[in-house]
Parts: C-alpha cells; sequence; structure tokens
C-alpha cells in the first residue's frame, strides 16, 4: 500500500507549490473589488488600496451580493446613461435621445436639467434602484443665486423707520 502514500505526498507538494505561485494575472486592477462586480472602482474608502464601484461604496459588506445582483439586473440603464452621455450636449441631441430611453414619465429630463445634470441624477437613480441610495433623486436643476434669494416685496414699515437696529429688535 505505497500508493495511497505517494498520491498524498505529491498533493501536498502542488498544494505547496500552488500557495506559492503568482496570484492570477487575469484579475482586472480597475474592477470594484466586489466579487463578481462589472462596474470600475473608482472609491477607495479610507485608503484600503481596494476600490469600490459608486454602488458598493454606499452599503455595508453584508449587503454587496444583493447590490450586485441589482447592477447586474439593471445594465439596461447603463446603456441608457452611456447613450444619452454619447448623443452629444446640445439640447436637441441629449434629450432626444432620454425621450426616445423612457417610458417612466418622471424619468425624462426636466426642462432646466442641462446634460450633465441629468446624468448625475439617472446615476443616482440608479444608485436607488439597486439598493445603494435611500431615496428616489428628484430632477436636478439650476440653483439659484444670491440675488435671486433676495426677497422683492416692499420693506415692511416698521423696518423703514427703524433708524438705528436697536429700533427694530
Ligand atoms: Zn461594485
Amino acid at each position: 500500500m505505497t500508493a495511497p502514500t505517494t498520491e498524498a505526498r505529491r498533493t501536498a507538494r502542488q498544494l505547496a507549490q500552488a500557495a506559492s505561485a503568482e496570484p492570477p494575472r487575469d484579475v482586472d486592477p480597475t474592477a470594484c473589488a466586489a466579487h463578481g462586480c462589472p462596474l470600475r472602482g473608482t472609491i477607495d474608502l479610507g485608503g484600503s488600496g481596494r476600490y469600490l464601484c459608486h454602488g458598493h461604496a454606499m452599503v455595508t459588506m453584508d449587503r454587496w451580493p444583493a447590490v450586485t445582483d441589482g447592477i447586474r439586473q439593471h445594465d439596461w440603464m447603463l446603456r441608457i446613461i452611456r447613450d444619452i452621455r454619447a448623443a452629444g450636449s446640445r439640447d436637441t441631441q441629449w434629450r432626444k435621445a432620454a425621450m426616445l430611453a423612457w417610458t417612466e414619465a418622471d424619468m425624462a429630463p426636466h426642462a432646466d436639467e442641462t446634460q450633465a445634470l441629468y446624468v448625475a441624477r439617472l446615476l443616482q437613480d440608479f444608485e436607488y434602484r439597486i439598493g445603494a441610495r435611500a431615496n428616489k433623486p428628484a430632477p436636478m436643476v439650476r440653483q439659484r443665486t444670491w440675488k435671486e434669494f433676495q426677497p422683492t416685496h416692499a420693506t415692511a414699515a416698521s423696518v423703514t423707520g427703524a433708524t438705528a437696529l436697536g429700533d427694530v429688535l
């Protein structure tokens, strides 16, 4: 009965060789570190050197498999985002691509949304759909300037009559 011993010894040697071997080179170093995630890793939380995609970076590790499933089920939405980005920045071009892509009324671009703001909203909506964001984003419109925030109504008489700050308070 020498064969099993030889077999066992050979297996142990093979295991040792396998353990000391170089790690496989077919791993994409730009890929998200979450197992099976098709997205690129762009966020390094806490400087760990392990880059995650914008979906996995937002959830705890126990939810990674669910988020991976969500990403895989919503690849159609990533294609829409790519199409709208590629359509060109002129309003008629990207808005037409957006209108053709969606049947959901609330996903159409707002009249005041620019292409960049609309794409940013779509990415956040994607995060919402895959379970990485709690709230569905609203249309992203230009923020008001300080001048636009100023009151346009007439100043109250009590304030007009005041000559010093003490009179107002
Ligand atoms: Zn990922």
